[in-house]
């Protein structure tokens, strides 16, 4: 048994003073409490205690995968990730994926929301013990629609995860499939991830009817009509609600945003990744001060280089010219509220979890604690296997 004092624990509603957990031999959380003044023998961390980051979305399997660096167009880039995806081998794919995990907790994640589209039988998550797999469905051919779906079922039976379906997005699954999709998501209590107003192309294609794209990936499809003029209008007649997980949404306006918060729908902002395309950033203004549901991704290394969230970040707050009022709720999205996005139900700080959390000395309030973490202050990750001579020895 081990015991660690907290000075301080960080909660979404305030800081909690003085909190004793008691683990395990193996580092589980067997109490969790206020300091009683009267035990001994504890790790004292004098400082504050966070959960893990959460990446909401990304594509572990393509961690090896180089940037496509000269690509500006989606519909050449959709079918060079295609091309290169169908050239790896399924031990590739594996390496890609534990390789990925591992960058991730070494960064201070310690939850993921990763789109997986290979591998229906796993292994899922090999170091991971907290995210969401959601299994990819795209294809506008009846052959590939129905292996993806055949794997779907695997998935979904034998998964050891959390899981969910990831619709890659409304122009690689015809609406009507989507539509059935959802449905059957719901009916498994699974949350859906969907690409949704990443690119300028993609408003072409939807609202202007350029489809000369679209048929170079589909040759043999007519892109379907549902008769939209906005992405409200496809959030509508789709009929979007809490279960699903809209990613990107760079091209959302103002009235698309609002019947987002109307549905309470959760979004993922991947701002490193939308700076690729180099068009522009989501409307991160509105959305923070409309109070939605977001969490944060570094989406995959195909459109970000550096695949570090606190640099996502850092590119929101910028937008918002470092406004201190914004730093607690792009903090919150980093660690509690992005869980509850993914529909997570630990932290790595609740009873009968493994203790798995970070921590930065000598801060003791929320106002110093955003403020070391967005001044690019030492952060440390603090597992339940510490000891008292090495409690600082792993840094972000
Ligand atoms: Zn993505």
């Amino acid at each position: 048994m081990k015991k660690i004092r907290v000075a301080s624990l960080y909660k979404l509603d305030g800081v909690k003073k003085d909190v004793l957990f008691v683990l395990d031999e193996f580092g589980k959380i067997l109490e969790k409490s206020q300091f009683d003044g009267k035990s001994q023998d504890y790790i004292f961390l004098d400082g504050t205690l966070f959960p893990t980051f959460v990446n909401a979305h990304t594509h572990l399997e393509l961690t090896d995968f180089e940037n496509s660096k000269n690509i500006s167009n989606l519909w050449d880039w959709i079918l060079f990730v295609v091309g290169k995806k169908r050239s790896f081998s399924e031990n590739e794919y594996i390496e890609s994926i534990n390789r990925g995990e591992q960058i991730f907790l070494s960064k201070g994640i310690g939850c993921i929301g990763d789109v997986r589209s290979v591998l229906p039988e796993g292994p899922y998550l090999t170091y991971f013990s907290s995210g969401r797999v959601f299994f990819e469905i795209l294809g506008y051919s009846e052959e590939l629609f129905q292996t993806k779906l055949s794997y779907l079922n695997k998935f979904i039976s034998l998964c050891n995860v959390d899981k969910g379906i990831s619709i890659h997005s409304l122009y690689t699954t015809p609406f009507s499939r989507t539509l059935n999709l959802i449905k059957r998501a719901k009916v498994n209590e699974i949350p859906v991830m969907i690409h949704l107003g990443e690119t300028k192309y993609e408003t072409a294609l939807f609202f202007d009817r350029k489809v000369s794209g679209f048929e170079k990936i589909f040759p043999n499809s007519e892109f379907e009509d549902l008769n939209v003029k906005s992405y409200k209008e496809i959030i509508e007649k789709m009929g979007f609600d809490k279960n699903v997980i809209l990613v990107h949404c760079v091209e959302f306006n103002k009235r698309d945003w609002d019947m987002v918060k109307e549905r309470d729908i959760s979004v993922v902002l991947c701002p490193c990744s939308n700076q690729y395309w180099g068009d522009r950033l989501p409307d991160f203004k509105y959305i923070l001060e409309n109070k939605i549901r977001f969490a944060i991704g570094t989406d995959s290394p195909l459109t970000n280089r550096d695949m570090n969230l606190r640099k996502d970040s850092y590119l929101i707050l910028k937008s918002l010219n470092f406004k201190e009022k914004y730093f607690k709720q792009v903090f919150d999205s980093l660690t509690y509220v992005g869980r509850e996005v993914l529909k997570i139900k630990g932290s790595g700080l609740e009873r009968g979890e493994k203790f798995h959390a970070l921590f930065v000395p000598g801060v003791y309030d929320e106002k110093e604690l955003f403020e070391h973490f967005f001044n690019d202050g030492k952060i440390y990750i603090i597992d339940g296997d510490i000891e008292d001579d090495k409690v600082f020895k792993k840094q972000i």
